[in-house]
């Protein structure tokens, strides 16, 4: 099965991110499950996590279809011992509020290197960061994002992410997710079919395609290697419906949250149907 979305307010509670997504004819969600500006937030009540349990029952929507974002704050992989474990600690409270609404996967940024240590140093912090959450919580996978690789951004090269997920000890709780936009600004081309074969099969090559558990469908504004993270809504940027129907499909990309961060959410229950329709043509 294909499942399609996109990134949903969940204003007003957790639990209102699935109503919101099925009201954009939304099969997949992704959403924050705390104010994404904040280090911390208060816990989740018993009566949240009940809402937002039973509201995913009722609409359909299983772990496998949703993708929670962690905050924008966190950096596993931060230079100083401070904003170090400051990060690993809110990333452990994030994955434990996916594990209290019966999440299975917390999609994240990997780090930044901030010019202070290289990029290795900074790709075995977040390995390390990943092991500490994963100690500490149960059946939640950390997802790691592939970046633009904009600033001092690690993870635009899919062989950052090998070097995280290697280091990870606990393989079945880790994976990755594919950006479209991110992975096209990083100079990974996805502007035709044969760029799609292509590109994937290098990425499945440095980090198998088996560690997917989720894809953020971004059109790209600037172009091909500008390491500018600029989303555009599908089909009016630099990559075009080529990919977007490359990946609905194709089966490789089944049964994960496939999910549009797209920038005018207006046209989201459009982008979705049509996403929809592409994946069951024959
Ligand atoms: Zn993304
Ligand atoms: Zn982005």
């Amino acid at each position: 099965m294909k499942y399609f979305g996109a990134h949903v307010s969940a204003a007003g509670g957790v639990y209102n991110a699935p109503l919101n997504a099925q009201a954009i004819g939304a099969t997949a969600f992704a959403f924050f499950t705390k104010n994404q500006r904040q280090w911390f937030a208060p816990s989740l009540s018993p009566k949240d996590i009940e809402a937002f349990r039973s509201e995913c029952e009722r609409l359909g929507f299983a772990p496998n279809q949703i993708l929670p974002h962690d905050s924008y704050l966190i950096n596993l992989g931060h230079p100083d011992q401070e904003g170090l474990d400051k990060s690993r600690g809110s990333f452990v409270e994030e994955m434990y509020r996916c594990q209290q609404l019966g999440l299975d996967r917390l999609n994240f940024h990997p780090g930044s290197h901030l010019g202070r240590i290289s990029l290795d140093e900074c790709l075995d912090r977040v390995a390390e960061s990943i092991n500490i959450a994963l100690d500490k919580t149960q059946g939640v996978t950390a997802v790691i994002e592939n970046t633009a690789g904009q600033g001092t951004n690690v993870g635009f090269d899919f062989a950052h992410i090998a070097h995280i997920i290697d280091r990870v000890e606990d393989k079945t709780r880790v994976g990755y997710c594919i950006d479209t936009c991110h992975a096209f600004a990083a100079g990974y081309d996805l502007s035709s079919t044969e760029a799609c074969e292509r590109t994937f099969a290098q990425i499945d090559s440095i980090i198998s395609l088996d560690y997917l558990r989720g894809m953020h469908l971004n059109e790209a504004m600037r172009p091909l290697g500008s390491r500018i993270d600029r989303h555009e809504r599908l089909g009016h940027g630099q990559i075009g419906w080529e990919c977007f129907e490359y990946i609905a499909r194709n089966p490789r990309f089944d049964n994960i949250p496939l999910v549009l961060e797209t920038i005018d959410e207006s046209l989201w229950p459009e982008e979705i149907a049509k996403l929809k329709a592409l994946s069951e043509r024959n």
